[in-house]
């Protein structure tokens, strides 16, 4: 009887290393190997997705475009990126500071307070931004012969920002797959996600958001009072954090 239980136990003849990875990795649910870039900011968001899908990603990028915040997300990003070994770019746009229109581009002092979802929020859209940064990730893709690239817009983004919402990338997905020889594709899984439970979902992930940053303010702290900032608070009270702990 003994050596018939050892037979019907397969994990016995599976490799030792093998047998270790589908015990204990649950990324292993994704059957691709690392074919994806990711659109990286190093706000809460594209952090968490960076987390949820590090065994597809490649590649994640940060664009700098001059906004105020940019080099503290930025560094965070690079921070979270260098703990998980993947490969880390930031790509300067530094044409849309000087040429494009938003508060955003213009300093601390010209950023309004109040909700994202008040119309004074408006003037911190930077125009077509997710439209230009996924047009250069896509020629960066295929260029690196990835297959796929992600986006962490969600559906908080939706009021204002026109390139966060659902039309927009899948449009942006149709052109991109058109416009490359690989056909390659783009995944927006947060898109219908609320903030506050992305939040959730990155506290089981093991996400440690002190290393993300998100005022658009750009100050050492967060200011407390703009629409990043607002949002923020109110999803990681969501996600059942003290904010102040995050600031
Ligand atoms: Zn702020």
């Amino acid at each position: 009887m003994g050596i018939v239980e050892h037979h019907h136990d397969n994990s016995l003849f599976l490799p030792a290393k093998e047998k270790e990875l589908v015990l204990t990795d649950p990324m292993v649910q994704f059957p691709r190997s690392k074919d994806t870039l990711l659109v990286l900011s190093g706000g809460m968001d594209s952090t968490t997705m960076l987390y949820e899908y590090r065994s597809r990603i490649a590649l994640a990028v940060t664009f700098i475009y001059g906004s105020n915040h940019n080099q503290r997300e930025a560094d965070c990003a690079r921070w979270h990126c260098e703990r998980l070994g993947i490969e880390h770019l930031m790509i300067p746009l530094g044409f849309m500071a000087d040429y494009f229109e938003s508060s955003l581009l213009k300093g601390a002092g010209a950023i309004p307070a109040g909700h994202y979802d008040d119309s004074n929020m408006r003037s911190t859209v930077v125009p077509f931004r997710n439209g230009i940064m996924l047009s250069v990730a896509a020629g960066l893709a295929e260029s690196r012969k990835l297959h796929t690239l992600m986006l962490a817009n969600h559906a908080g983004d939706h009021a204002i920002y026109p390139d966060c919402r659902p039309p927009f990338v899948n449009a942006m997905a149709k052109a991109i797959a058109e416009g490359t020889y690989d056909r390659i594709e783009l995944l927006c899984p947060y898109t219908n996600l609320t903030k506050g439970e992305i939040v959730k979902r990155g506290i089981e992930l093991g996400v440690d958001y002190h290393h993300t940053y998100s005022c658009y303010r750009g100050s050492e702290k967060h200011c407390g009072n703009c629409g990043t900032c607002t949002e923020r608070h109110e999803s990681l009270a969501e996600a059942g954090l003290d904010p102040a702990d995050f600031d």
